[in-house]
C-alpha cells in the first residue's frame, strides 16, 4: 500500500472539481475517485446558463472538461474507480476500492445526489433532450410551451410554479388524489392559473425517442387503468433525490433523510478530518454553484485540519 496521502477526494461533480483545484493549489497533492462515469449530475444536462462566468452559457459536459483539466493542472492524481468501502475509524482514514486500499490524512466526500427517476427507457434516452429533473437548469428552454411535472412533494410543487413563470401551461401528475408538498407550496400550486393537477396518475411512456425529442406523454389512470395521451415539449421529474451516502452509512452521521449531516456553515462532518460537499450534504440548494462553493470550502477546512494535527 502506498503510503497515506494528504487529502483523498471521493466523487467529481463540481463539489469534488473544485475541492481538488484548491487543494492541488495548497500542495496537498489531492487523490481524486471520479467514479466510472465521471462529472456527476451536470454531464446528464445540455446547456448551463447560470453558471458564473460563461456569458453564453456553455454544455453541461465541457462545464465538467474544463474543472477537469483545471484541476488535473496543478497535479490532482484521478483514479476512475468507484470507491467500494471506507473505514472513519482508522487513522489515517481507509478508503477501497474492490481489494485495493487507500489511507488519508484528510477525506472529502462529494459523492452528490440522484435525481429519483420513472424507470422508463424513453426517459433515459429523451435525457436532456426535453427530459429534465430540474427546472432552474432546463425551464428556460420551454418558455410558452406545455410542460409537466412529476410528483406531489415540495420538489414537485416548486418547479411547478417556477415553471408557471415560464411555461404556456404546467400539467402536475401525481400518483395519489392527495399531495405530500407541505401546506403553503400546495395552496400556492392549486391557486395557480397555469398549473392543472392529474390525480391518481402516472407517466406510462414517454414520446418521442425516434425524433430525439419529447412531443408528448402517455398517461395511466392508475384507479381505472385508462390510458391517455397528452402533447408536452418538456417533462420534469420531481419524484425527489436519493444522496449517494450508501457507503458511508454506520460511518458518518447521516441525517434521517440520508443526506450527510454538517456543522451548520462548514463542511465538517461527524468525524473529525472528514469533509462533506455539494449535494450529498445540501439538499435544499442543488446548484452546481453552491457545490463548488462548498468544495471550496472542504479544501481550506482540510488544509486547516492538517495544519492543525500533521505536524511539518
Ligand atoms: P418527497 O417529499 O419525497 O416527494 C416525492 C414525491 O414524488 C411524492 O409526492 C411521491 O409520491 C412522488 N413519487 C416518488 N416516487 C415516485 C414514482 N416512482 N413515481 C411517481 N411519483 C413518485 O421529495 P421532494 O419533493 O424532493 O422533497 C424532499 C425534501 O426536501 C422534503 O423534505 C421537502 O419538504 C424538502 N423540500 C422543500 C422545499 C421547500 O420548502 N421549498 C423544496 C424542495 C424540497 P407519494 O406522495 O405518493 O409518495
Amino acid at each position: 500500500m502506498a503510503s497515506a496521502r494528504k487529502v483523498i477526494i471521493i466523487g467529481s461533480g463540481p463539489a469534488g472539481y473544485t475541492a481538488a483545484i484548491y487543494a492541488a493549489r495548497a500542495n496537498l497533492a489531492p487523490l481524486m475517485f471520479t467514479a466510472a462515469q465521471w462529472g456527476g449530475q451536470l454531464m446528464l444536462t445540455t446547456l448551463v446558463e447560470n453558471y458564473p462566468g460563461f456569458v453564453e452559457g456553455l454544455q453541461g459536459p465541457e462545464l465538467m472538461e474544463t474543472m477537469r483539466k483545471q484541476a488535473e493542472r496543478f497535479g490532482t492524481e484521478t483514479l476512475a474507480e468507484d470507491v467500494t468501502a471506507v473505514d472513519f475509524t482508522r487513522r489515517p482514514f481507509v478508503v477501497r476500492v474492490g481489494d485495493t486500499t487507500y489511507e488519508g490524512h484528510t477525506v472529502i466526500v462529494a459523492t452528490g445526489a440522484t435525481p429519483k427517476l420513472l424507470g422508463l427507457p424513453a426517459e433515459t434516452e429523451l435525457m436532456g433532450r426535453g427530459v429534465s429533473t430540474c427546472a432552474t437548469c432546463d425551464g428556460f428552454f420551454f418558455k410558452d410551451q406545455n410542460i409537466m411535472v412529476v410528483g406531489g412533494g415540495d420538489s414537485a410543487m416548486e418547479e411547478a410554479l417556477y415553471l408557471s413563470r415560464l411555461g404556456r401551461k404546467v400539467d402536475v401528475v401525481h400518483r395519489r388524489d392527495a399531495l405530500r408538498a407541505s401546506k403553503i407550496m400546495q395552496e400556492r400550486a392549486l391557486k395557480n392559473p397555469k398549473i392543472e393537477f392529474v390525480w391518481n396518475s402516472a407517466v406510462d411512456d414517454v414520446m418521442d425517442v425516434d425524433r430525439g425529442k419529447v412531443t408528448g406523454v402517455r398517461l395511466k389512470n392508475l384507479k381505472t387503468g385508462g390510458l391517455s395521451e397528452r402533447p408536452v415539449d418538456g417533462l420534469f421529474i420531481a419524484i425527489g433525490h436519493q444522496p449517494n451516502t450508501g457507503i458511508f452509512r454506520g460511518q458518518l452521521e447521516l441525517l434521517p433523510n440520508d443526506y450527510i449531516k454538517v456543522k451548520p456553515g462548514t463542511t465538517e462532518t461527524s468525524v473529525p478530518g472528514v469533509f462533506a460537499a455539494g449535494d450529498v450534504q445540501d439538499h435544499i440548494y442543488r446548484q452546481a454553484v453552491t457545490a463548488a462553493g462548498t468544495g471550496c470550502m472542504a479544501a481550506l477546512e482540510a488544509e486547516r485540519y492538517l495544519e492543525a494535527t500533521q505536524p511539518h
